[in-house]
């Protein structure tokens, strides 16, 4: 079914990625509608209606699903069981199975070896389960992680030594998990794929991903690594959002190691931070091409404009004085650069380690706008 504009998409979810989800599909003429347990979140704030409920009331998620012509969600840790009672009231992009999958480290890990795509080794470990023996049996260094509703690097540690075991042991001994090898990565990279409701399929270009404390803190584009590693990477992306069957977007990320092997880390079925960037510096950017994508209309051009850098701004971009909120960032230094742009989400609260916006740098090259972009990030 094709959903024109002047139909109502539904989001579930009413986060940063839904906010700009809502900016792409109201300026194609949608109305969106936002379905969010809290209230005065960034994607209710610039949404013609919102909703706030438990995504657990199944009654209030049926009458959500009552008013928008199609459904689809921004956040990943939603229950998948209720989802599944909907689909008859509005049907789902991407459908509640590829949530299920991707929201859990395990069977997402258990998908990737399954069907053969590459991926970082791992051991399942069951609540109850001697762990200290599963992590000697990997071998150190490792990283534990919990098996459910991860993000940002939450809920995992990395064991290299006796100390990191006992911590480990003491954070997880009581619940599933799963026990990677530690990747002593070259670099990160992630591939954002649409495929929308009648097949069409489109890869934006490869992003160079650098964390800091396991969050996103640059995203470069173009990546800088050679052209047989990109060409591998979209090749790899397109055959997993094929075999996943996915309709929206799916943001893959991937581990390039020393040898020049890609291993898939996390897939997420949803716009993604990675991409954040496609706002400024692509024809259409992914929150576009996920509207495209999940009302089967023709994908867009995903063309680079030009290199850019995008860095996230954590809450600790503010003043902060032991603890309490002391003053603003200093927005004017971005405000004040001609090759930066701006994007807040509208959180009324910052916090240490809360993603609060973005800002993007374009320049003649992506090693220029990595400059430019850590002297701005600085001035900040
Ligand atoms: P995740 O939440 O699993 O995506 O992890 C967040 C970040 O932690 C990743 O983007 C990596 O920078 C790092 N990380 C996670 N797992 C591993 C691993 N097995 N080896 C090396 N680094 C990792």
């Amino acid at each position: 079914m094709i959903i024109h504009p002047g139909k109502t998409i539904g989001v579930l979810g009413g986060g940063q990625l839904g906010r700009m989800f809502a900016h792409a599909a109201e300026r194609l003429g949608f109305r969106v509608h936002i379905y969010e347990p809290e209230a005065n979140g960034p994607a209710g704030e610039v949404s013609a209606m919102e909703v706030n409920r438990p995504y657990t009331d199944l009654v209030s998620l049926k009458a959500f699903a009552h008013t928008v012509d199609v459904l689809t969600y921004e956040f990943e840790n939603i229950p998948t069981e209720p989802l599944g009672e909907i689909g008859h009231h509005a049907q789902l992009r991407p459908h509640w199975s590829v949530l299920e999958t991707c929201q859990n480290r395990m069977r997402e890990k258990n998908w990737l070896r399954k069907n053969a795509f590459p991926h970082v080794p791992f051991a399942e470990v069951e609540a109850g389960d001697d762990l200290a023996a599963a992590i000697r049996r990997m071998g150190l260094p490792c990283v534990v992680k919990t098996a459910d509703f991860g993000y940002d690097g939450k809920g995992q540690i990395k064991v290299a030594d006796e100390a990191s075991l006992a911590k480990a042991l003491e954070a997880f001994s009581k619940q599933r998990c799963v026990i990677e090898k530690f990747i002593d990565f070259k670099c990160e990279l992630s591939v954002i794929v649409a495929r929308s409701s009648i097949g069409e399929v489109k890869a934006f270009p490869v992003a160079e991903n650098i964390h800091t404390r396991h969050i996103l803190d640059f995203s470069i584009v173009p990546a800088r690594v050679n052209a047989a590693v990109l060409a591998d990477a979209e090749k790899l992306a397109l055959a997993i959002v094929e075999k996943l069957d996915v309709v929206g977007l799916l943001a893959i990320e991937l581990f390039l190691t020393d040898r020049g092997e890609l291993l898939v880390n996390e897939l997420a079925p949803r716009p993604h931070n990675s991409g954040h960037w496609t706002l400024d510096a692509c024809v259409t950017s992914q929150f576009e091409q996920h509207v495209r994508a999940v009302c089967g209309l023709p994908l867009g051009d995903v063309s680079v404009v030009s290199p850019v850098v995008m860095v996230n701004i954590l809450g600790d971009a503010w003043k902060w004085d032991n603890g309490y909120l002391a003053g603003d960032a200093n927005w004017e230094a971005i405000l004040a650069d001609p090759r930066a742009k701006l994007h807040l989400y509208g959180k009324k609260e910052p916090r240490l380690g809360r993603k609060m916006g973005h800002f993007t740098v374009t320049a003649a090259t992506a090693d220029a706008a990595l400059d430019a972009a850590r002297a701005l990030k600085a001035k900040l």
